[in-house]
């Protein structure tokens, strides 16, 4: 039997996890991946390294701003760049380091993490969840957080005939995610992408290149392709291959040099087109069952580790309510 289950090792779980470990509640996380991060992706490919999925984070919360600074004094984060070529803004954004991935990593740190462990539906049964495993297991918890993305976390209750509400139910709805095709591309030599490695184009096609290796990220020429959600729509099911192809096509010319070897990830649910309007969403108290990640709190780093803050926050709050009452 588990006090807190947490579902997804995304920011938003990592953050509401620590908060609540940290005041000293019994928590378990799980995770359907083979490491902890979710949507904060990093990886290798022969001899290049990759950020693949969020490739760096702002932050104008001071809760978030916080843990940024400690990230930074810690060197698991630095500045990356300020604003964009061409453009007015100028906020800060960080990367983590080596990787994007590390900033999960470096929550996740003590906490009790299973992954590779993929969560089929929760099912409220005597006062109790009762969470299915797709290997078969089973386990029962008190309270659980709910965050992967919202139309995942949706089938994961579906599943179990979790009631919701009207309001519920028509919320979780809209909060529908952008498709995004990214490409990972070893190069034969360097890029022409110059310092510090970003690339915006104006393309209906191409929203994003970034070079690893100028990011820091990786040791050898590399770089990162992330398609449009249009151009990823349109090609979503298309062979690696074919999608592949097309994607250096229309990248060449930035690049100034070959791809050598390249691989393709597809995230289905990429940014959150729509934002709920509060940070998480309770869907019952006792057992508690609470939905949180970058659908309620913002469409980036920031808001997932926000939205899980917040709830972590709700389910403090509730416990020492329910403490007092028992003295
Ligand atoms: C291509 C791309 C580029 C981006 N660029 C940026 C950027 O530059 N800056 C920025 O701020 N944001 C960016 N983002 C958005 C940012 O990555 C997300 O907002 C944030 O990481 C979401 O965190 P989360 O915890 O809400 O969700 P996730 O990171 O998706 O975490 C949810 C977790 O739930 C797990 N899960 C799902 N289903 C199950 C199940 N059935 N059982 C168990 N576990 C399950 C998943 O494996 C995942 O680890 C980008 C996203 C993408 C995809």
């Amino acid at each position: 039997m588990v006090d807190i289950l947490v579902i997804g090792a995304g920011l938003a779980g990592l953050s509401a996890s620590r908060k609540l470990a940290d005041k000293g509640y019994q928590v378990l996380v799980v995770d359907k991946g083979k490491s902890v991060g979710g949507r904060l992706a990093s990886r290798s490919l022969e001899s290049a390294s990759f950020d693949y999925g969020a490739q760096f984070m702002t932050a104008k919360d001071p809760r978030f701003l916080n843990q940024v600074n400690h990230w930074v004094s810690d060197g698991t984060a630095e500045l990356w760049f300020r604003g964009y070529p061409g453009r007015s803004e100028n906020y800060k954004r960080w990367r983590g380091i080596p990787d994007m991935r590390e900033l999960a990593r470096s929550l996740a740190g003590a906490l009790n993490v299973k992954t590779a462990r993929q969560v089929l539906r929760i099912t409220l049964q005597q006062r109790l969840w009762r969470v299915d495993f797709k290997d078969g297991s089973v386990i029962y918890a008190n309270n659980i957080l709910l965050t992967p993305p919202v139309p995942q976390s949706l089938e994961i209750m579906d599943r179990g005939n979790t009631k919701l509400s009207q309001d519920q139910w028509f919320r979780l709805k809209q909060l529908t995610y952008d498709p995004c095709i990214a490409m990972l591309a070893l190069l034969e030599g360097p890029s022409k992408i110059t310092s510090p490695g970003i690339l915006v184009p104006n393309s209906d096609d191409i929203d994003w290149i970034s070079d690893n290796m100028k990011k820091g990220v990786s040791l050898t020429p590399s770089i990162t392709i992330h398609a449009s959600a249009d151009f990823s729509r349109r090609h979503f099911n298309e062979d690696s291959d074919e999608v592949g192809k097309k994607m250096i096509e229309l990248s060449k010319s930035w690049l100034g040099v070959a791809v050598k070897h390249f691989a393709i990830h597809r995230w289905r649910y990429s940014k959150p087109k729509y934002v709920d309007a509060e940070r998480f969403m309770l869907i019952q108290n006792n057992p508690t069952l609470i939905l949180a990640g970058d659908a309620f709190a913002g469409p980036r780093v920031e808001g997932a580790f926000l939205s899980g803050y917040s709830a972590a926050e709700v389910l403090i709050a509730h416990f020492e309510k329910h403490q007092a009452k028992s003295y």
